[in-house]
């Protein structure tokens, strides 16, 4: 039987006890227009989709990882509250972090 642990604190769990999480992430090269070329728009989405499409088609390898990754997680019930509530890891002091005066 698989055994899975907690990507984030490493602690195996335990298939009768513990519920787990799974996260998947999409991350990939936005090729945002710039303001100097709006009227691009179109050929940008497209290259996009363009991306995605041999995604479909290819293995993902062939894809520089700077390009597309895509990152999959267990996560332990606490880790996955954890991460729920700040799934960037920011500093909790930044996301609050207007002043008070
Ligand atoms: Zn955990």
């Amino acid at each position: 039987m698989i055994r899975y642990s907690c990507d984030m604190c490493k602690r195996e769990l335990d298939p009768d006890e513990d519920l787990r999480y799974v996260v998947k992430m999409e991350v990939y090269a936005a090729f945002d227009p710039t303001s100097a070329d709006e009227d691009d728009d179109r050929d940008h989405l497209q290259e996009i989709q363009d991306i995605l499409e041999r995604l479909e088609d290819a293995e993902s390898d062939e894809i520089g990882e700077d390009i597309y990754q895509q990152l999959r997680f267990d996560l332990c019930p606490e880790c996955h509250k954890k991460f729920i509530s700040n799934p960037l890891g920011r500093e909790i002091a930044k996301v609050f972090g207007f002043s008070a005066n």
